[in-house]
């Protein structure tokens, strides 16, 4: 069966047809700009690049791009999407109601509607490429897999905020936490590595969105993003956790609103704003290297905490038999790596440093040394084939 894997975001239509007898990627595609000028799509089928500039005013007018893409004759994939025997739609948000893979029906439909005000940005995104889809493709299945899944197995202790109770039975505030589908597959695969599918596990999603998760037999413990993905680790451009007490003597002396605020926090803030430079990465260590006292800065408040919630969740875990390093930033900045393993010696961690800097890009790897406690893995996360693998198991039962 092939399976079109279909993940909105609030300005974007990623996509992906995998083949999956024999698991194969047919092709992966990008719509950008969605709602603003100079929207185009681009898709790759092997050496094979399909490229338009064209008006993509919603996310129902980006899933037909994809559709004329997909069957386009002489860059196309295949002759006509009745070939897609299922699709699985990246969700962000489910609430508490939606949690494991589902099948899409009215009643779903209306679920993920009613977690719109949970995650105003992407779930109406989300919706728009689900009916989109199902305009074009009516009677195909098509399942949807919660970036918000992973985290539904957390303690009540781990996931309340020492709000006011009401605030969690009126709004339903409370730790959710995302990147879910990724550090499911990533933990599922360190399980394997380990031959110990009861193992504890810590995975760090380190990329221009980042968060630090931890697990037992396969289910979340914690995890560092909360009601929304600002929570955390400071990111690309999101500060992470801060005193909350900072919002509201910042909106008092600037005269900034809420909106303004949530602006700041979500757009200006990590990274890009400490250094000034970048939200990327490559660019500051680049800049860093050169001297730039703020992009080290930036990088070493990164390192700081990513080592913190390592501390952390190994205490809440009461030890750990893996690390995992996943995303951009995770499998392939090897100097970000090396200053979070480094003085980790207390926990059991002994890091073949040599290794980690000459170790193949792209591939799962083992970065610790054979004496090392706990093994640090580097894994490519692979949140596509895991919401395609969830989708084929629903339709075929
Ligand atoms: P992601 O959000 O997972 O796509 O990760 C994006 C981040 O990964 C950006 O900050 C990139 O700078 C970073 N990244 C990607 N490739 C590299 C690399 N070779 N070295 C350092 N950082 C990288």
């Amino acid at each position: 069966m092939k399976v079109l894997v279909i993940n909105c975001g609030s300005s974007s239509l990623k996509y992906q047809l995998i083949d999956m007898e024999g698991e194969k990627v047919l092709c992966k595609g990008l719509c950008e700009r969605i709602g603003i000028e100079g929207s185009n799509i681009t898709q790759k089928v092997g050496e094979k690049k399909y490229e338009r500039t064209l008006p993509l005013p919603d996310h129902a007018a980006a899933f037909e791009a994809v559709v004329a893409a997909l069957t386009d004759a002489e860059n196309g994939v295949i002759a006509d999407m009745s070939s897609i025997g299922a699709v699985g739609h990246r969700v962000l948000h489910g609430g508490e109601k939606l949690y494991d893979p589902i099948l899409i029906d009215d009643e779903v439909l209306k679920a993920i509607e009613d977690c719109i005000p949970l995650g105003p940005l992407h779930n109406p995104a989300n919706l728009m490429g689900i009916r989109g889809c199902m305009a074009v493709m009516p009677g195909v299945p098509m399942v949807a897999v919660f970036d918000t899944g992973w985290g539904m197995a957390m303690e009540k202790s781990h996931y309340m905020y020492a709000l006011p109770y009401e605030a969690y039975e009126n709004y339903k505030v409370r730790r959710y936490g995302f990147h879910g589908t990724s550090h499911r597959y990533v933990t599922g695969r360190a399980l394997e590595l380990l031959g110990n599918p009861n193992a504890k596990v810590i995975t760090c999603h380190l990329g221009n969105g980042s968060s630090v998760s931890c697990s037992k037999a396969g289910k979340c413990v914690d995890t560092s993003m909360g009601l929304t993905p600002l929570e955390g680790l400071p990111m690309g451009t999101r500060c992470g956790s801060i005193d909350p007490a900072i919002m509201p003597f910042l909106m008092d002396k600037t005269g900034m609103t809420a909106k303004e605020m949530d602006t700041y926090m979500n757009k200006k803030s990590g990274m890009l704003g400490i250094s000034g430079i970048s939200s990327d990465f490559r660019d500051l260590g680049a800049a860093a290297e050169k001297g730039d006292e703020r992009a080290k800065l930036a990088l070493d408040m990164f390192v700081y905490a990513v080592k913190k919630y390592i501390g952390a969740y190994a205490a809440a875990l009461n030890g750990a038999d893996a690390i995992v390093f996943t995303a951009g930033v995770g499998e392939n900045d090897r100097e970000v790596r090396a200053d979070i393993l480094k003085d980790m010696e207390y926990m059991g961690i002994v890091a073949d440093f040599d290794y980690n800097m000459t170790c193949p890009r792209g591939e799962e790897v083992c970065i610790s040394k054979p004496e090392s406690k706990v093994k640090i893995f580097v894994i490519p996360t692979d949140e596509e084939m895991t919401i395609a693998r969830d989708t084929a198991r629903l339709v075929t039962k």
